[in-house]
């Protein structure tokens, strides 16, 4: 629900449909204009028809691969419909506290700002080298992994944001390599 839209707008459509829909198998078995019907006025309704594939391929389809619940690595995540990096990241990182990396808008900048100033996250290869990086400074448990990206995400969305960076208050000014410089 949050992609491409804000937290503030998704609250009311989450928690309606949550209800109407508490578990895989409820929405496995849903028909798709019931589910589509939940989210009416969202927008992007590409995200609900996958969603609803998604519960019918792990709860039904695939069953027997799936055992009904989703799977806790990103590579397995990602052959799912409409799960892409990010969100295959955000789901092994923070249901299963698997070690995996995750770079949404926010966090690119924020290791493009720490670590490598030069590279910019709307070109494709750049956004590569940035989940390499990603990688590279998780910690080694999947459980400070969870912290680890709560926290970047954090600093992406209060402290290093894309119209002003508070370098004065960040946690990470000593080892950031755009600490006090232009934004960028
Ligand atoms: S020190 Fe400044 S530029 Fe670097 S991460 Fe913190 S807020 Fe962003």
């Amino acid at each position: 629900m949050l992609q491409q839209t804000q937290v503030s707008r998704v609250l009311d459509f989450y928690e309606r449909f949550l209800s109407r829909f508490p578990d895989l198998k409820s929405l496995a078995s849903a028909r798709e204009g019931a589910v589509l019907a939940q989210w009416r006025g969202l927008g992007y309704y590409a995200r609900a028809r996958n969603l609803h594939k998604l519960a019918r391929r792990v709860v039904r389809e695939e069953a027997a691969v799936y055992g009904g619940v989703l799977p806790t690595s990103p590579r397995e995540l990602r052959a799912l419909p409409g799960v892409g990096a990010y969100t295959a990241g955000a789901v092994a990182s923070f249901a299963y506290e698997q070690r995996a990396a995750l770079v949404d808008t926010n966090v690119a900048r924020v290791l493009k700002r720490c670590f490598a100033p030069a590279l910019h996250p709307k070109r494709a290869r750049d956004l590569a080298r940035l989940w390499l990086i990603a990688d590279a400074v998780l910690p080694r448990s999947g459980r400070a992994g969870w912290t680890h990206n709560q926290a970047l995400m954090e600093l992406g969305a209060l402290v290093c944001t894309a119209r002003v960076k508070h370098c004065g208050k960040c946690p990470v000014r000593t080892l950031c390599r755009s600490a006090d410089g232009e934004l960028g």
